[in-house]
């Protein structure tokens, strides 16, 4: 156990290159939650900082835009270089603040926000526009021109890759950003913003700390914003498409999932029960949207496939998220725990539900600890296999007709990601063209990988930004230019 609390370096807003606290001097404490303990006071921004931050970030975009694609790109991947130089005290701040255990979640994330910053610093010389042959009269082409300020709001479960997720590609095309942390997790994200403004002209990232109700909301309104990007809930994602709605400007949105992972009957084996639990993010507690939590198990494998996956989450060692033999650490807050502990308390209560690993975690200690469970006998209609419950519950359900386990696997109104898992490369094929989802692996259940075009189906989301065309659609407008180059000439 790793006893001492470090005080965070940065802990104000980060606003036209200035550190700040909130105009209205209000403040709120951020927490580790899986001890129980207060970090550090952090302002909480009101609709009056959401304007200046906005002011400032209007301001920075008149010559962040003029600069060549390829500079940005070389500020973008120094920062990626930073980040990555200060794995290790940014990983501590993570694990610290999400609870997310250091060894297997914290380090793991700032690697990859160090690769997102020079995924996109590598590409930014391909911000190029088409050419079209209309007719020998005329020069057709296109150009992408950066779209403005991008308001972006993300939420507390990866912070740090969803922050560089938003800011990599928005400022990589040109745009300037004032960005909304989680109130649960701001603290790695301004630690990350500090490292960026040591590259950038001020303005061009901003970095404001504050609830959703009053910052979140005076954001997605906000006149000077010309794009929305939201990582987060569903319902809250409506709320920003709505905002959107109002001023007609675009929107990305990454919401949630209720992932199927498909278990044929040639994949019971070790291998595979580890890539359904990583495929779960078992590692982070469940608390993904790509979370991979109802597995569709074929009744030839069904009991012994249950069993070897019981038997591996009865194995994970939970705890201090700092100590290097924890594999996974505390949910987030109270409301998160509560919420976990009322799923598995509806499975326990259910009588056709049969607990195969897991259960409510024990009374008493500090944190929100709950043990990795895994229930059999539910039907996928039900609230355990149909809601987002953000915590390791997961369900197996069996199958034996194909046609009818992917009716059931499409039966939720989310679409994100899918898992499969058989050497049938047919089978993986016919269930990849059929499956509704945005994100599919077969035989493997990694995150994304910079490059990989992600993003949801339905109520899972619009828009891809992990990828270069992701960028490309979500962070430039296109604009059309025809040229008349058969123009009498002056003199006749
Ligand atoms: P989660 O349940 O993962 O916290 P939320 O969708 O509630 O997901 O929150 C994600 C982000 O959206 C957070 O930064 C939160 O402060 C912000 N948020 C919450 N409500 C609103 C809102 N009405 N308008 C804008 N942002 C909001």
């Amino acid at each position: 156990m790793i006893n001492e609390i470090p005080r965070p370096e940065f802990t104000e807003m980060l606003i036209g290159g200035q550190w700040l606290g909130a105009l209205g001097g209000q403040t709120f404490t951020v927490n580790n939650p899986a001890r129980g303990q207060d970090i550090c006071e952090v302002p909480r921004a009101g609709a009056a900082d959401v304007d200046r931050a906005v002011i400032a970030a209007a301001q920075a975009f008149e010559t962040w835009k003029k600069l060549a694609p390829r500079e940005r790109g070389k500020l973008l991947l120094a920062i990626g270089n930073e980040i990555d130089a200060q794995n290790e005290s940014l990983a501590r701040l993570l694990a610290l603040e999400t609870g997310n255990a250091l060894r297997t979640q914290a380090r793991p994330e700032l690697k990859t926000a160090a690769e997102v910053f020079r995924y996109f610093g590598g590409v930014a010389g391909e911000l190029k526009g088409e050419t079209i042959p209309i007719d020998e009269r005329m020069l057709n082409f296109t150009v992408r021109s950066p779209i403005g300020v991008v308001g972006a709001i993300i939420p507390w479960n990866a912070p740090a890759i969803l922050a560089s997720v938003k800011i990599a590609p928005a400022l990589c095309a040109g745009n300037t950003m004032v960005l909304k942390t989680a109130e649960d997790a701001p603290l790695t994200v301004l630690a990350i913003a500090a490292i960026c403004a040591k590259h950038l002209p001020p303005g061009v990232l901003n970095v404001l700390t504050g609830f959703g109700a009053d910052c979140g909301a005076a954001l997605t309104t906000h006149p000077g914003i010309s794009k929305l990007s939201f990582t987060g809930s569903t319902a809250v994602g409506r709320s920003v498409m709505r905002a959107a709605s109002e001023r007609i400007v675009p929107v990305s949105l990454e919401l949630g999932g209720k992932s199927p992972s498909i278990i044929f009957p040639d994949a019971d084996q070790d291998w595979v029960a580890d890539g359904v639990i990583a495929a779960a993010r078992i590692s982070r507690q469940s608390q993904s949207c790509t979370a991979g939590t109802r597995l569709f198990v074929h009744d030839k494998v069904f009991d012994s496939f249950v069993e070897r996956v019981a038997g591996k989450l009865k194995a994970i060692r939970m705890g201090d998220p700092l100590d290097e033999q924890t594999d996974m650490g505390s949910l987030i807050n109270s409301k998160q725990y509560e919420r976990v502990c009322s799923f598995i308390q509806e499975g326990l209560d259910n009588p056709a539900i049969k607990l195969a690993a897991g259960g409510l975690p024990a009374a008493g200690g500090a944190g929100f600890f709950t043990p990795p469970t895994l229930f059999t006998g539910v039907d996928n209609g039900w609230r355990l296999a149909q809601e987002e419950i953000f915590g390791p519950v997961l369900c197996a359900i069996r199958w034996s007709d194909p046609d009818e386990m992917l009716r059931q696997a499409n039966a939720t109104h989310y679409g994100l990601a899918a898992y499969v898992w058989t050497h049938d490369i047919g089978a993986a094929l016919r269930t990849v063209d059929a499956i509704d989802a945005g994100f599919v692996q077969v035989n493997q259940g990694f995150g994304q990988f910079p490059g990989q075009a992600y993003g949801g189906m339905k109520q899972s989301g619009i828009g891809r930004e992990y990828s270069l065309e992701g960028m490309l659609e979500s962070f430039t407008a296109r604009k059309n230019v025809c040229l008349n180059v058969r123009t009498p000439s002056a003199a006749a």
